[in-house]
């Protein structure tokens, strides 16, 4: 039995050879490096990299960056024009500032790699096309190349640009485009602004620019015909690159009187989101990808490492859920996936802000209000401060409404369903009419996902999986996607029926801060809603009831994501807007408004604050975390009878005692806003605080340290 590797550069048959893999076959259709990466250009030298830059903005970014960095081992330095001058004399110093990389010789790295895999066993057969992909019931593949049928164990799909042809085979459309890419060999730095980069190559300086969004050409065609076959390379089109030319004479002055020795002009894919697409693909067992790589040839030694130890262990070994193959789904249309990548590719070497909005696809569908205008996004306080904060006062102090449909929805039912998910999650499965939250662990005993479990009828539950921050308004969120697939992957064949409902139902999540939820919900229910702030008379907390809401039957689940008191109401899609009405109309007493995810996010750190509870949520957690570092305690059942995945490796750990503890911390500025993911900016809370991870002997209360921000160090307490 085979475990091969269809297809591309070596990169994947090396590591996995390497992890002692049997059987690992390369089949590549021509030669190895036949395709991008035979337009990548050649060298293999560190002479290191320097980035300039001319705009202050970019200083915020790059101090940022490598503040994010300080938990890597990676040499870079901020250096000062001086220094700058005196490594690379060719520059005109009017321009400004610092650091990075080296590079290296694509076809070099490629056979390197082809070699290391042949020497660990891999055998690589060229030239073998693969014309076939064919499943069989027990999860192999059929492979079909022109020395006959392989039957292997698990494939990767990793053939560059022509990932949608092989896609194709087993009836995937990957939503990913080619991009004509220009390179121009002239005598020549990574200048951001100028967005290009100059390095010597022989005699000479090879340049290669990043052209502007409306300039860059988009092989559309090929996304419906195919790549055309014997392409090698484009017309070279220089006035599409002469503004990048331009800028770069006047960066380093000797360029104006160089010549032009060779234009190398090809195509890469990308996604939309110009980030490849990596992992094991849903609706297909044993189908992996590694295809649509912008910048292949730096990445290939980390991603083939990557997918060979998810591969070899059963869990990613990092969280990388941003190349999760299964983010996109068929609202990727062709229209949709040109108009991104143009936009994306557009944004190679802008300003690279946190959590930053961008403007193609929108706007997104959502039944209730939102702002007006795009957050403006900056390293420190933004134009988004005031009205999230105004919003979620409304939240503590009135009534707010918000659209959470992009959350995802599964159904599971059938006899099995309860052992099912007993496997698969850390807390218990809540009893008929009650809700709790729980989480799905990897083997190692990381963090997958966060998902709110609700018994509606006895074996049938309502599961809601957390969106991530791509998500959007169509429901297909990564998260929940991946929760799909591990439900689908994770048992032996069982009286299990799992569907997606995320497109089927809605969320309007409503809540309050004092009783004004209960006011509004009453004036359009017959179901007793009362209670105080604190106490429910009628309809308890982490209850879930059938109800009829302004004539509307829906399910109400009483929880609210916010923190802050309130419901979450599921209801089909045709009938949110008409929910959504009633509500708003009977809450113009109460001073009803709309408000949006961030100040979603806020409103939930300043409740669990007030309740001195620290743990992570939604978003922040990932495979990179650890549940009883991360605060999840509350929500691990240790005790629970039924061996959940990861259960043994936490008893383990638990033992042993914890590295790290999440905690919070005061920052006294008023200023800056941290972009980290553990990062809310309190602002009614003065000082600003923070969760942060630290090692358990410096957590307690009272605990003076120190924070690094935009490169400056602030002082700090643990509280
Ligand atoms: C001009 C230019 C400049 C670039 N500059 C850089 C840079 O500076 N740094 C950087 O990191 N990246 C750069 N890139 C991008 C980089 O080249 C690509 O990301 C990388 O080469 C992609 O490698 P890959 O292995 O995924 O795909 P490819 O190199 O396209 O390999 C795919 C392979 O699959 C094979 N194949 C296809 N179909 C089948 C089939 N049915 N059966 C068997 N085999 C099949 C093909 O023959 C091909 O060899 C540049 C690209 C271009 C065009």
């Amino acid at each position: 039995m085979l475990d091969i590797y269809v297809a591309f550069t070596p990169r994947h048959a090396y590591h996995l050879a390497k992890a002692g893999q049997k059987d690992v076959v390369l089949l590549e259709k021509s030669e190895l490096t036949a395709g991008s990466t035979y337009h990548t250009v050649v060298g293999s030298h560190q002479p290191g990299s320097i980035r300039v830059t001319s705009i202050p903005v970019r200083v915020d970014e790059l101090k940022y960056k490598m503040a994010r960095t300080h938990r890597h081992p990676t040499t870079q330095w901020l250096i000062t024009p001086e220094k700058i001058k005196e490594l690379c004399p060719l520059l005109n110093m009017d321009k400004i500032i610092e650091l990075d990389y080296g590079h290296i010789d694509p076809y070099a790295l490629t056979m390197a790699l082809a070699a290391g895999a042949r020497m660990y066993g891999a055998q690589i057969y060229k030239p073998s096309p693969v014309s076939g992909l064919t499943p069989s019931s027990d999860g192999k593949w059929d492979v079909q190349t022109p020395h006959g049928i392989i039957r292997a164990n698990r494939i990767v799909n990793a053939t560059g640009i022509w990932d949608r042809e092989v896609g194709q085979l087993i009836g995937f459309e990957h939503p990913t485009i080619p991009v004509k890419a220009l390179k121009t060999e002239l005598p020549v730095i990574r200048d951001l602004e100028g967005s290009y980069y100059l390095r010597q190559e022989r005699d000479g300086m090879l340049f290669e620019p990043y052209e502007r969004e409306e300039k860059m050409v988009l092989q559309d065609s090929w996304v419906t015909n195919g790549v055309p076959p014997g392409l090698s390379e484009f017309e070279s089109d220089l006035d599409c690159i002469m503004d990048h030319v331009e800028m770069a004479m006047e960066m380093v002055p000797v360029l104006k009187n160089a010549g032009i020795i060779n234009i190398v002009s090809g195509p890469i894919t990308y996604t939309p989101d110009l980030l490849p697409m990596v992992g094991p693909h849903q609706g297909a067992r044993n189908h992996w990808t590694a295809i649509s790589f912008g910048y292949e040839v730096i990445h290939a030694g980390g991603i083939g490492k990557f997918l060979s130890d998810w591969i070899v262990t059963g869990e990613p070994p990092y969280d990388l859920i941003e190349c999760d193959p299964n983010r996109y789904g068929k609202w990727t249309t062709v229209p949709y996936m040109c108009a991104k990548a143009r936009e994306s590719y557009g944004f190679n070497n802008v300003v690279g802000y946190s959590k930053e909005e961008r403007f193609v696809g929108r706007p997104t569908h959502r039944i209730t209000g939102c702002l007006p205008v795009l957050p403006r996004p900056s390293f420190r306080r933004t134009n988004w401060f005031g009205p999230v904060g105004r919003e979620s006062n409304l939240v503590m102090e009135k009534v707010e409404v918000v659209d959470l449909t992009p959350f995802g929805k599964l159904m599971v039912k059938g006899k099995d369903s309860q052992k099912r998910l007993d496997r698969l999650f850390a807390n218990i499965m809540p009893k008929v009419g009650l809700i709790n939250i729980s989480h799905m662990l990897t083997p190692t005993r990381r963090v997958y996902t966060e998902v709110t479990n609700t018994q509606l009828a006895p074996g049938e539950f309502l599961l809601i999986a957390v969106p991530d921050q791509n998500c959007t308004a169509s429901g297909n969120t990564h998260k929940h996607l991946k929760t799909s697939h591990t439900l689908r992957s994770s048992g032996q064949v069982d009286s299990v029926d799992i569907s997606n409902v995320t497109k089927d139902i809605g969320v309007l999540a409503m809540a309050v801060a004092g009783p004004k939820t209960r006011d509004v919900l009453q004036k359009l229910t017959q179901e007793d809603m009362s209670g105080s702030r604190v106490v429910d008379a009628g309809f308890k907390f982490l209850h879930c009831k059938p109800l009829q809401l302004a004539g509307i039957d829906l399910r109400a689940i009483r929880i609210s994501y916010t923190g802050e008191f309130g419901w979450e109401l599921y209801l089909p899609q045709k009938d949110m807007a008409a929910v959504y009405q009633a509500v708003m109309e009977a809450g113009q007493h109460e001073g009803i408004n709309n408000f949006g995810t961030r100040a979603h996010t806020h409103t939930h750190t300043r409740t669990l604050m007030r309740y001195g509870l620290t743990f992570f949520f939604f978003y922040q957690m990932n495979c990179d975390t650890n549940p009883l570092e991360a605060g999840l305690d509350y929500f691990i059942n240790l005790n629970k009878p039924a061996d959940f995945i990861g259960k043994t490796a936490l008893q383990e750990i638990k033992a042993k005692g914890l590295k790290r503890k999440l905690s919070y911390i005061t920052i006294r500025t008023l200023s800056t806003r941290p972009g980290s993911t553990a990062s809310i900016f309190l602002q009614y809370l003065q000082p600003s605080y923070r969760k942060a991870y630290k090692e358990p002997g410096i957590c307690s209360v009272g605990q003076r340290v120190e924070v690094e921000m935009l490169g400056r160090k602030y002082p700090a307490m643990v509280v």
